[in-house]
């Protein structure tokens, strides 16, 4: 069986609430009128409970049919600071705002599949789907939990995607394991002491300290972490000084950490600070640390990743996998996946502009696979 036939023919529904959203993107929990449309098409599939409001813009629609197990399905609403360079006639009106990451399109394949399990309801139990704010840096999934989400909703278990550009338009990918790194960020300001470029001898110079930290901060990766285990540690900006005779009184640095497991995050929050402080003091100066734990890393369990395959196979054939590689971006999710078992998948978005970038878009042509894929999941699931 390919993509369900009845969700097929309302792939020009899909397409038009997936402009509409294309067209009106709102940023992390300002998706006010994205979460009142949504409402809206939930109210005329007829769905039997909606509830908006959790962590702030979320909403939170289910579909009862008879006593049995619950399963959530996640879209993610929010669009990215970033100014649309595409030429379409949906192209964004909220200026310096952009579906740059196809929620818009995530969003409408979870609608497509609630609009088909609402019609059918050839299932036993209950689907609770998911409408989160705030993806993008501002975790809007952990909201939602500290919301209640699950002690409202008591789930079994949890399935969610993202499109993947330049992976074969398409293409159902899921399988095991880390699929997401976590990802912490950091700043360190070096205090030092500024003094006449010609006489070095009178400075605490920030910059000579600071090229030493970019150095001994890559020893973490090499010398302290075990080479089979992944680790990133990258600095992304160092800024100091203005002028070609001044030695600086400052330096600031930031950047981010990825890595997939819990303890290697640990050791390299341990190490960071001793490697900071140490090379810091041995230049004699004196650093401000802002460490910042991000979103953890995206696991997806076994026995539900196996379903979901199995429901990728069933749905789209060939056009599955379960080797694809993990990848070191990060995302929400993960909170989901820490609370309850499940399941990420990818679906591939054909060649595209990469996610985030000003002339990606969402493509069309995959809503019905996609929505097919959720809609199959759940009525599986709940057999
Ligand atoms: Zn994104
Ligand atoms: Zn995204």
């Amino acid at each position: 069986m390919p993509i369900q036939n009845r969700i097929a023919e309302f792939q020009k529904d899909m397409q038009k609430w997936r402009h509409h959203f294309h067209e009106f993107p709102e940023l992390a929990y300002k998706e006010v009128n994205t979460a009142k449309k949504v409402v809206e098409l939930l109210k005329k599939f007829n769905v039997d409970k909606i509830e908006t409001g959790i962590g702030g813009t979320g909403v939170v629609a289910t579909l009862r049919n008879g006593a049995g197990r619950s399963v959530g399905l996640r879209a993610d609403m929010d669009a990215l600071p970033i100014k649309e360079e595409n030429e379409k006639n949906y192209c964004s009106k909220n200026k310096g705002v952009m579906h740059a990451c196809g929620h818009d399109g995530h969003t409408s394949m979870l609608l497509g599949a609630i609009k088909y399990l609402s019609e059918t309801r050839k299932f036993k139990g209950e689907v609770v789907c998911i409408f989160q704010p705030a993806e993008e840096g501002f975790a809007g999934a952990k909201a939602m939990i500290e919301d209640g989400l699950f002690k409202k909703y008591p789930i079994d278990e949890i399935y969610g995607m993202h499109n993947m550009p330049n992976l074969k338009e398409g293409i159902l990918a899921v399988q095991e394991g880390p699929r997401l790194a976590a990802a912490d960020n950091f700043e360190i300001e070096i205090v030092g002491k500024g003094a006449h470029g010609a006489m070095p001898s009178n400075s605490i110079d920030p910059i000579v300290c600071g090229s030493a930290l970019v150095q001994n901060l890559q020893h973490i990766v090499s010398r302290n972490s075990n080479p089979k285990e992944t680790l990133v540690i990258t600095i992304a900006s160092f800024h100091s000084g203005n002028a070609n005779n001044v030695i600086p009184k400052n330096a600031t640095l930031n950047g981010t950490i990825r890595y997939y497991d819990d303890d290697i995050g640990k050791m390299v929050k341990k190490r960071f600070h001793e490697v900071v402080n140490n090379t810091c003091k041995a230049y004699g100066a004196k650093p401000i640390i802002k460490f910042n734990k991000g979103y953890p890393a995206t696991v997806n369990h076994k026995k539900q990743s196996e379903f979901a395959y199995n429901i990728a196979k069933k749905v789209n054939g060939k056009n599955s996998t379960n080797i694809q590689s993990p990848m070191m971006g990060s995302e929400d999710f993960s909170y989901f996946l820490r609370e309850v078992p499940g399941a990420f998948a990818w679906i591939g978005n054909g060649q595209s502009a990469s996610l985030h970038n000003p002339k990606y878009d969402f493509n069309d042509n995959i809503l019905s696979i996609g929505a097919s894929f959720l809609a199959t999941l759940a009525e599986d699931y709940l057999k």
